[in-house]
């Protein structure tokens, strides 16, 4: 970095305790540098730098009591990332190591993801560090009823629009909309992954997964290969990785392994999707249950371990870092030709640095994950619109998405002569078309 190293520095100064920020504009400004080289007026104005503040942060008590009768205090948080191409869009996440620098990166993100998408949407994201394992459907209700109460006074179907990520799904969106709507008295598109009797969108559950699984073919298409045979790895067992596999063995791959934190297990037969939903949709219990209903499967505690079955394509769709150099090194050695990131920055820059090495494609997630978004943003749709479209509809916008979104990032990545370079592609165009917004629009 040399032209973006002064806002770096800046920005490392002001939030030194936000290691995960830091590389997510690390890694943003890293393929920017050329930009800031094209467009000095970005620099000048400010633009770079404002970037990397968000416009609001939120952060509120979150009592509730527990089954046993006793009082739990959780810390909630929205951070209100980016306006410049639309209302705050962007998920909750509930998860026990939820903090402002987690927040803050998924919100940076979110803001580039969603101008890829190519629909009027800003980036936010939210959350608690509230753990919902084991915890009985009442105690969620009643965090999700606490947690609203307070969230309830910064958004709403103009202003800022939350969706589920890890640990909300569609029980706390239902919990979470429920006292919206109470304390309103207003019914309309104010959360998306919303029950499908009641304004939720067809597709809207399967989209991330789906959304990875058209992008990866593209990808494919590009070397004139099919997922048909192929051997892919996954992690997570959650809603990505589940709708992920769904799709990636509907074009005929064998998908080999899913994890949950615990461990992993590897079926060497292709994984029983149907067996997988019954432990974790229905049942709510880990991933090593599968063995019950394949007892010749292997499982392995902890999840690193899943980088080194070896495999064609590699999803990862779990969290964070979850490959780091010595997984990415490994992933290559055995074979790995094609890597599409389903969670958000499950790479480390390191890890990052390695697929660029070795020349295999790689998806960046804000690139390959956005099909999740886009449909939240199809959700706010027909909200407004007080109609629903057909799940065949859905899908086929989602596609299309998903289509344009791998044709512009390569498209921007051949303009700059960078071509194949889709961590490139992605983060000029997003960046591109926030960053002109913010630019006509003034000092905001
Ligand atoms: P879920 O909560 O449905 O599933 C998360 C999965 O990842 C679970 O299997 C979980 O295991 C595992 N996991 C979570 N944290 C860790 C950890 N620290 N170490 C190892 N495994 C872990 O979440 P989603 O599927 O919705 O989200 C997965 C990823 O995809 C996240 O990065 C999210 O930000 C991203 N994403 C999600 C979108 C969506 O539409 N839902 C959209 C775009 C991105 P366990 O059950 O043991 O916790």
């Amino acid at each position: 970095m040399k032209l973006l190293a002064g806002v770096y520095e800046k920005a490392q100064k002001r939030n030194p305790n936000e290691p995960e920020f830091l590389q997510a504009v690390e890694e943003v400004f890293e393929s920017l540098e050329i930009v800031a080289e094209r467009y000095p007026q970005y620099v000048t104005d400010g633009i770079f730098e404002r970037l990397t503040e968000p416009e609001r942060v939120i952060m509120f008590r979150v009592p509730w009591i527990d089954d046993k009768g006793n009082y739990q205090i959780n810390r909630g948080m929205r951070v209100q990332y980016n306006s410049a191409i639309g209302p705050y869009k962007g998920g909750l996440r509930f998860h026990p190591s939820v903090n402002l620098s987690i927040i803050k990166f998924l919100g940076f993100e979110q803001t580039f993801k969603n101008a890829l998408t190519g629909l009027p949407i800003g980036g936010g994201k939210g959350g608690s560090d509230f753990d919902p394992k084991g915890k009985s459907d009442k105690e969620i209700m009643k965090f999700c009823q606490s947690f609203m109460t307070e969230l309830y006074k910064y958004i709403g179907q103009d202003t800022d629009v939350p969706a589920g990520d890890i640990g909300v799904g569609g029980r706390e969106i239902g919990y979470l909309f429920g006292q919206y709507k109470r304390i309103r008295d207003e019914y309309c598109g104010v959360l998306t992954g919303k029950g499908r009797m009641w304004g939720g969108s067809l597709v809207r559950t399967e989209a991330t997964g789906y959304g990875l699984i058209y992008f990866v073919n593209e990808m494919l298409k590009d070397k004139n290969e099919t997922l048909e045979g192929k051997t892919v790895i996954v992690s997570g067992s959650g809603n990505v990785a589940t709708y992920a596999v769904e799709k990636a063995q509907s074009f005929g791959a064998k998908v080999v392994t899913m994890s949950d934190s615990n461990g992993y297990i590897y079926d060497k037969n292709g994984i029983d999707l149907a067996a997988v939903k019954q432990i974790k949709e229905v049942e709510r219990k880990r991933i090593k249950e599968y063995l019950n209903y394949h007892p010749d499967a292997v499982y392995t505690e902890g999840c690193k371990g899943v980088w080194s079955v070896p495999c064609d394509i590699a999803l990862p769709c779990a969290t964070q870092n979850e490959i780091d150099k010595d997984s990415a090194l490994l992933l290559i050695k055995n074979g790995c030709k094609l890597l599409a990131e389903g969670a958000n920055m499950p790479s480390t820059n390191e890890a990052i640095q390695v697929y660029k090495d070795s020349g295999i494609a790689y998806a960046p997630g804000k690139a390959s994950n956005a099909g999740g978004v886009a449909t939240s943003a199809l959700e706010m749709c027909q909200n407004s619109m007080r109609y629903a479209w057909t799940f065949e509809e859905v899908d086929a916008k989602l596609s299309d998405i998903m289509k344009n979104i791998y044709k512009n990032a390569s498209q921007t990545a051949k303009d700059f002569d960078k071509e194949g370079d889709l961590v490139f592609g992605a983060n000029v165009t997003a960046f591109l078309k926030v960053a002109e917004a913010m630019y006509q629009q003034g000092l905001v």
